[in-house]
């Protein structure tokens, strides 16, 4: 019930860390907790015929498990400062690019030989989004792709589960600062570790503000992300994807000058549901292999929230958003833009209509019921402006999801070596509030780990 190490969750953050600091064998012992199941045993009900929405499980398995909320994501680890987390402010610039360029190294080892990297060096499109008043960032983009995602977490799980005990369906509930150590309390039972490391996501950001409280961390929490997800044919994007893969594209609108950019874009993907502490919201994927391909591409627009004092709580303003369009549509809520742009809810009878045929069985809606009108102009706007360079995206029978929110987990003081002020305590991934990407968050894990061996 010792460990040198305890790590708890096994998100992209947490496996990365098992993965470097047992990556030489040399004796360290390492234990590994997560709330959510084992990688074969998640499996999310919705079949979209006898469960067509989110029935709150105890625990999510989209969100939960050995490969956290990456495991049933679209795998698309980008190796860029510019998006996916602000790493780079602690450890600079040129080391976090080299940490997400060895997580790709590692991703390619294990499984993901094959797969395709993307890049927006040299490209045309830059200076057509220019001209239209968008600016594509610059990245790198790896796809796995949900499949391929999959193989490389089971090969990792197979290459660690002898060298790492693993605790799965086993949720901390506290860890306590002991003399030289720290106690990690179970339901049932207490273990006790020299460092801990702390990697819980999203679905752990109730927990992490409560503990950081608890602990006398400080912590910060001013910024959301809100909007939909839009969804079209696949032909409309292909301009951007066949490219690119994911652009990330930023716009800034004329009405409110406030930024809103593209995210978590899937060609021929599919649209799910998140359920982020029994909230749900929208997400999206797509596979690398063929035949499971739609016709349609999705992507996020997203409006970045930031609020000043005295209001601190950013992430309940964004679930009360959620809340409401769950409240309307019993979940998700999926709207024509012709509608939207109408001023009338879509219908059962306009979506089986609609060319564009969704992914995702929503209740259909009125999007403007929910969102705030700056966030709804903001998008309206953006969509008109990549109809500029993808003609079509403002089609009538464009859907769009909603809501999307793009939760930020409280800020968690850090230092420079992702360590709290209790020392031997690290909180990583996008549960610290630093990442809120696979690579970043994979990256973190790297990083501490490689601190916490340098010390032995
Ligand atoms: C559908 C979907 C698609 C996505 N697609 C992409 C993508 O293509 N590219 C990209 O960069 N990002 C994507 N993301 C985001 C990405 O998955 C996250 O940024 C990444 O998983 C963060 O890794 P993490 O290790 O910090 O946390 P997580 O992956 O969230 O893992 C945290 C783990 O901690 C566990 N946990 C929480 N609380 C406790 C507790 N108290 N005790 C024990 N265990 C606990 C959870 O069960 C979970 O397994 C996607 C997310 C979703 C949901």
């Amino acid at each position: 019930m010792s460990y040198d190490v305890i790590i708890v969750g096994a998100g992209p953050g947490g496996i990365f860390a098992a993965y470097e600091l047992t990556k030489e064998n040399d004796g360290l012992s390492v234990a590994v907790f997560d709330a959510g199941h084992a990688l074969e045993k998640r499996i999310c009900p919705i079949d979209g015929d006898k469960i067509k929405s989110c029935i709150n499980c105890k625990t999510c398995s989209i969100m939960s498990g050995f490969g956290g909320a990456g495991a049933f994501s679209d795998g698309k680890y980008n190796i860029t400062n510019d998006f996916g987390g602000s790493l780079h402010e602690h450890i600079g610039k040129q080391k976090a690019i080299e940490l997400m360029t060895y997580v790709d190294e590692i991703n390619m080892k294990y499984g993901g030989k094959g797969t395709k990297i993307y890049s927006t060096a040299g490209t045309q499109l830059k200076k057509i989004c220019l001209q239209n008043k968008l600016n594509l960032l610059d990245a790198k983009v790896r796809h796995l792709g949900t499949d391929k995602n999959s193989v490389v977490l089971k090969n990792l799980y197979d290459l660690l589960k002898d060298k790492v005990s693993f605790y799965f369906d086993t949720p901390v509930m506290d860890v306590k600062s002991i003399g030289n150590g720290f106690s990690v309390v179970t339901q049932d039972d207490k273990f006790t570790c020299k460092q801990c490391i702390i990697s819980v996501g999203r679905s752990g950001s109730n927990w992490m503000e409560k503990l950081c409280k608890k602990l006398k961390i400080p912590t910060k929490s001013n910024r959301v992300d809100i909007g939909a997800r839009v969804e079209l044919p696949a032909e409309i994007f292909s301009t951007l994807t066949d490219e690119l893969y994911e652009s990330k594209i930023v716009y800034r609108t004329e009405k409110f000058e406030d930024y809103v950019r593209t995210f978590c874009m899937n060609p021929n993907g599919i649209v799910v549901n998140e359920n982020t502490n029994g909230i749900v919201t929208v997400n999206g994927h797509s596979y690398d292999d063929a035949s499971y391909k739609t016709k349609n591409t999705n992507f996020a627009l997203l409006v970045s929230k930031h609020f000043s004092e005295p209001f601190k709580d950013s992430n309940g303003y964004a679930e009360s958003i959620a809340r409401l369009s769950n409240m309307l549509g019993g979940g998700v809520i999926v709207q024509r833009f012709g509608d939207l742009m109408r001023g009338r809810r879509s219908t059962e009878k306009r979506i089986e209509e609609n060319t564009t045929i969704p992914t995702l069985a929503a209740t259909p809606g009125d999007l403007s019921l929910v969102l705030p009108k700056r966030i709804l102009d903001g998008i309206i706007e953006m969509i008109y402006a990549l109809d500029k360079v993808a003609p079509g995206t403002a089609n009538d029978d464009t859907l769009l999801y909603g809501v999307e929110v793009k939760f930020y987990n409280m800020e968690v003081s850090i230092d420079d070596n992702l360590e709290t002020k209790l020392k031997g305590l690290y909180v990583i991934g996008d549960g610290s509030g630093v990442t809120h990407s696979l690579s970043h968050a994979s990256a973190s894990g790297i990083f501490v780990a490689r601190r916490i061996l340098s010390q032995r």
